[in-house]
């Protein structure tokens, strides 16, 4: 891409609040159900049917709120927003146009080189999802399945504020971090829980006038984000340079193509004959609702990972990595409880178990090594019963299911660190004996040799010897 254009990137994000039932009707909104088991005659809209608000929506928005530090709208109303499609029965969705349940905040981003960036929220506002086609089981025809129809979502709508695919990947990411943190939604991208709407432009750099944007819709990867985005930023350039113009319209993100595909001509909102709902009467939020949701909001991403180095002495990059998913955090913080070392922890974790996890493609709910099992074996390092190295075997022992018991594995293995002096002493000497030139080499000076001799105790002892005891012996036999 040339230099001359400046890349500008809004985000709508659509994010699945985490609630038992559906926004307006009392049917489940758990994923997975055969096609139209969990459609009730609400979400089929037969006639005579009104909506009911479900409350459970409101703690969790405000929430959000809350931890962007936006305003909360106090009087919650809802909206018609009229369109035709098929897996729409009502004829219109349920959304906030005027009066949003969340207004302005915003977050900060972390960009791969250590800067940050605040990104401002627009606004976030209620609505139903709508159901879903279904194109693939029916020869030249389409199902729909109305399973989803109603479900409670959030969009999150932000400013043009971001200039890169890279921030808005990194945008992207905080908002799931927050929402899974503050349990607003599962975050389950592969189930849809959280979408995001693209919109992307050009404009010259140094110009105030933003250019046309296109809105790419639904896209539920952040790789696919990342790929969308720059997908449009190569074709609107070309389309630019070329002395075209950039048409207003939504498009859609193509994974198997890597592209994206115009879908309709844009909606203005004078298209949807937005109006007010009146099948519900305006909900008002008292501060004393709101006080009830901030104090019952767990600490924020943010606040653990500034914990994380302020009080526990992580570095940077370590507390953004354990406090980047709430599940890890957990993970961490158990394990810091039990073996009251931090950076021993972190290291670990950081290391030994997110290795597996990824080699391994689990989700750490289902880590083989529970957090309880991870301190055994750190426990069982700082007092003396085992090696760093061997704690790497008993580690390996449990991720394969070898057995369950960090202090049954090590007796049965014989692992036990041998820090007896009467053992070790035997073996220094012979080694010492062994290799009398290397000897020769470290008492005149050359003492880098200290680890090859470490190394073949270490080898003898198959690991087991406690390697700051033969470090002590050796140097002692040596200048001794
Ligand atoms: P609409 O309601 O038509 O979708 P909005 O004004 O609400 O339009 O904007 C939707 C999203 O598009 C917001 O996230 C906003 O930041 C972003 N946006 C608006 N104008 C531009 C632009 N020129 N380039 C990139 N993004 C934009
Ligand atoms: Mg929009």
């Amino acid at each position: 891409m040339s230099g001359e254009w400046e890349v500008v990137i809004g985000l709508e994000i659509h994010v699945q609040l985490s609630t038992i039932s559906k926004i307006f009707s009392g049917s489940s909104a758990t994923f997975g159900a055969e096609p139209n088991t969990q459609a009730s005659a609400l979400d089929l809209a037969l006639p005579g049917v009104l909506p009911v608000v479900n409350e459970a929506i409101y703690p969790k928005a405000i929430a959000f709120g809350l931890g962007i530090g936006a305003n909360i709208g106090t009087r919650s109303c809802f909206d018609r927003k009229n369109y035709f499609y098929p897996d729409l029965p009502k004829g219109y969705q349920i959304t906030q146009m005027d009066e949003p349940i969340v207004l302005g905040g915003e977050v900060e981003i972390t960009l791969a080189d250590g800067t940050t960036k605040t990104i401002r929220v627009t606004r976030a506002h209620l609505e139903e999802d709508a159901g879903k086609s279904l194109h693939e089981d029916f020869h030249g025809m389409t199902g729909i399945d109305l399973n989803r129809a109603g479900t409670p979502l959030l969009e999150i709508v932000s400013e043009p504020d971001m200039r890169s695919a890279e921030e808005a990947v990194s945008y992207a990411k905080t908002i799931h971090q927050l929402v899974t943190y503050l349990s607003v939604s599962d975050g389950d991208m592969s189930q849809g829980s959280l979408r995001c709407d693209a919109n992307v432009s050009l404009r010259k750099k140094g110009a105030d006038a933003y250019g046309t944007r296109t809105e790419t819709k639904n896209v539920n990867s952040f790789r696919f984000l990342e790929a969308a985005i720059k997908y449009e930023v190569v074709r609107q350039t070309e389309v630019l340079e070329s002395g075209g113009k950039i048409t207003q319209e939504t498009r859609l993100y193509d994974p198997d193509k890597d592209e994206t595909r115009p879908m309709r001509s844009k909606e203005t909102a004078t298209d949807y004959r937005y109006f007010p709902e009146p099948d519900l009467l305006p909900v008002i939020i008292d501060d004393a609702f709101i006080a009830k949701v901030r104090d019952s909001m767990p600490e924020l991403p943010a606040q653990k990972r500034a914990r994380f180095h302020t009080e526990m002495g992580l570095t940077d990059e370590d507390s953004r990595v354990l406090s980047s998913e709430l599940g890890l955090a957990t993970y961490f913080e158990a394990c810091v409880n039990i073996c009251s070392d931090p950076i021993m922890a972190a290291n670990w974790v950081k290391g030994d178990l997110l290795g597996g996890l990824n080699r391994d493609n689990i989700e750490i709910s289902d880590s083989p090594v529970t957090a309880q099992t991870m301190a055994e074996i750190i426990v069982r390092i700082q007092d003396g019963t085992i090696s760093g190295k061997i704690a790497k075997n008993v580690f390996n022992a449990v991720w394969e299911g070898k057995t369950d018991s960090v202090d049954d594995y090590i007796q049965s293995e014989g692992l036990v660190q041998v820090s007896d002096s009467h053992e070790l002493e035997p073996i220094v000497d012979r080694i010492i004996a062994d290799n009398p030139k290397q000897a020769e080499q470290f008492r005149s000076g050359k003492t880098k040799l200290l680890g090859f001799f470490v190394g073949q105790v270490m080898k003898e002892t198959a690991g087991k010897a406690n390697p700051k005891q033969v470090n002590d012996l050796i140097i002692s036999r040596l200048n001794g």
